[in-house]
């Protein structure tokens, strides 16, 4: 392994050596590069940046899903999507969530956490960007600078949705999620799915493009969330494939998630854009 180009998987924590393309994190001062790796035991994609740096965490900070300016849109294309989360969640608690206590990590605007407050839940977030964190203390919410921060062993429900593909550390911070949560609790994940993109693409002789990957640490597969979550002490109850109530700004990939649940009906392999993953604490 030593000499060996390559980067610890994440998930699976084989050595992935399989060079995938490059990305670069665009910073005022001009990108930061970083190469993509593909683990070949679990087919999970990673970019070996390591994000808890700060002076590419202050790529977050001016990043299109962080600014202030960007709030009212991503109310109109969130809110029903975040809905019908919190229905999902219902659903697999089997009980009503007022009175409950939720953990929401990577809160953005805060909006999941109006929409649990509204549920009667008692909903505390996770965020690292500051103005974000100001914006939605303002609104009365506690909000958290680290997982670890929050309050202990009793969340019923704990959400990550589309923030834990950032987590430089999942192994860390899962087995951190799962000391925060009530035995009974239940964890909403919701991850990217585009590794069976960059796998059909490769084939086809391309690199993943930095415009692709974007700036996420890791595009997980189903087999190395799997894996993941057993490594730390949860079991997985369901994943839906479906995105419900989720619109993107774009309009060939809001054709995309229009189609996706069909095409993943007729193939084999699971092609949506996102995977939601239900999952509880093992007993
Ligand atoms: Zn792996």
């Amino acid at each position: 392994m030593e000499g060996q180009a390559g980067v610890v998987c994440g998930a699976c924590q084989c050595w992935a050596s399989g060079r995938a393309g490059e990305v670069d994190f665009l910073l005022p001062q001009g990108g930061i590069k970083a190469t993509v790796w593909r683990c070949a035991y679990c087919g999970t994609y990673i970019q070996d940046a390591n994000l808890d740096d700060s002076v590419i965490r202050h790529h977050f900070d001016i990043a299109s899903y962080t600014a202030p300016a960007m709030e009212a849109n991503w109310r109109k294309l969130r809110t029903d999507f975040f809905k019908w989360i919190i229905k999902v969640s219902r659903h697999h608690l089997g009980r009503s969530l007022s009175g409950c206590r939720a953990l929401d990590i990577g809160i953005a605007y805060g909006i999941m956490m109006e929409l649990l407050r509204e549920e009667g839940v008692e909903a505390e977030g996770v965020e690292i960007v500051a103005e974000l964190q100001a914006a939605v203390r303002r609104r009365g919410f506690i909000v958290h600078d680290r997982i670890e921060d929050a309050s202990d062993h009793r969340q019923d429900l704990v959400f990550a949705i589309d923030s834990f593909y950032y987590l430089n550390d999942p192994g860390r911070s899962l087995t951190a999620i799962r000391n925060l949560m009530a035995p009974d609790g239940l964890l909403a994940m919701r991850l990217a799915n585009r590794a069976w993109y960059f796998d059909l693409i490769r084939r086809l002789g391309q690199e993943v493009a930095a415009k692709r990957f974007g700036d996420l640490k890791f595009f997980y597969t189903e087999r190395g969330a799997r894996l993941l979550l057993a490594r730390t002490g949860f079991q997985v109850e369901r994943i839906y494939w479906s995105d419900r109530g989720r619109h993107d700004p774009r309009l060939l990939e809001s054709i995309f998630y229009k189609l996706a649940p069909l095409a993943n009906y007729i193939s084999p392999v699971r092609i949506s854009p996102g995977m939601l993953v239900i999952a509880r604490p093992a007993a």
